[in-house]
């Protein structure tokens, strides 16, 4: 059975740019829903239970189908919670160092036209969704709760939930505050460390 992961800071430390409210019921609510629904799922196809989640959310196509969907939103929505909260940070450096901000300026003229670009994705989502930083250092989006893992078969450096219940407490429907807001709590060292991993 999965279960919520523990963060590595408290709900507070991330204010102003998210504050506690919101992580408060982004993790313990929203997050533990999707745990609490794909477990309840899984309950239906046990020979999944013990299966890491990542092997769940590549291998859809042979859940029972009945479960497929389900699982789909709700696996999806456990990985990339995740992986989301491990990339974020209260002592963020603001840029990667190294190969990570050399690669990214190489393929964007600049990190700052990286982050432009990114930043340009996350707002034309429409909808619910998530922007997604790529191994090869493309930028993408899913809706909803659709990962890059299942999608792209590959596992994101980077993921910026854009869904309102992570930004309208703080944000309102001030989408393009709450996106230039994230980029002051990125761990560059965690994405750095995902990026050198491949
Ligand atoms: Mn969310």
């Amino acid at each position: 059975m999965f279960t919520l992961p523990d963060l590595d800071y408290s709900y507070d430390a991330l204010s102003p740019h998210i504050g506690a409210e919101i992580m408060e019921l982004h993790h313990s609510k929203h997050h533990q829903t999707y745990i609490d629904k794909l477990n309840a799922a899984l309950e239906k196809a046990p020979e999944w239970k013990n299966k890491p989640i990542e092997e769940i959310i590549t291998s859809l196509d042979q859940l029972p189908e009945s479960i497929r969907t389900t699982v789909r939103n709700n696996g999806g929505g456990h990985y990339n919670h995740s992986l989301f909260w491990k990339i974020l940070s209260p002592n963020a450096s603001g840029q990667p160092d190294g190969d990570l901000t050399d690669s990214l300026s190489q393929k964007y003229e600049s990190f700052d036209t990286f982050k432009d670009k990114f930043s340009e994705a996350a707002l034309a989502l429409f909808g619910s969704g998530w922007a997604w930083l790529l191994p090869d250092l493309s930028i993408t989006t899913t809706p909803n709760q659709d990962s890059p893992l299942s999608i792209n078969g590959v596992t994101p450096l980077l993921g910026l939930d854009v869904w309102e219940h992570a930004y309208y407490l703080d944000y309102k429907n001030k989408r393009p505050d709450y996106v230039a807001a994230w980029w002051n709590i990125i761990d560059w060292s965690k994405v750095g460390s995902n990026f050198r991993a491949l």
